[in-house]
């Protein structure tokens, strides 16, 4: 998708600050962090969010939910994190490219 943010994050044309990135993902810090550490992992497949899955993306979702512990102890998150994934404009998502937040390193809030 050629005017999506995140895709051009993913890409490499538009800077971020990663901290991760394999075959299927990137991990860079939240531009506008709500906790100590805040990322946004997201594939690089354009998907929109959750609604938008399909069937084929199985694998691609569940290698990508393996490796956000992994991101989280990288990051120093031994303690435990927090994942957040908002879909669609009543879930209050804003970049319509699927993300995880992951945040973590003090003490979050109830949900
Ligand atoms: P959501 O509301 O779930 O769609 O989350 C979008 C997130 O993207 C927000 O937490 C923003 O702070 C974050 N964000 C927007 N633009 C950037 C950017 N250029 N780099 C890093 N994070 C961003
Ligand atoms: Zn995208």
């Amino acid at each position: 998708m050629s005017d999506c943010l995140f895709c051009k994050i993913s890409a490499g044309d538009i800077a971020a600050d990663i901290v991760y990135q394999d075959d299927d993902c990137v991990a860079f810090r939240d531009i506008s962090p709500k906790a100590p550490v805040h990322l946004l992992v997201i594939p690089h497949k354009h998907i929109e969010n959750l609604y938008d899955l399909r069937e084929e993306d199985a694998a691609l979702m569940s290698r990508i939910l393996l490796t956000l512990p992994k991101i989280a102890r990288q990051q120093g998150l031994d303690q435990g994190f927090r994942t957040v994934t908002n879909t669609g404009t009543g879930g209050g998502q804003e970049v319509f490219h699927l993300h995880f937040h992951l945040l973590g390193g003090g003490s979050l809030h109830p949900i």
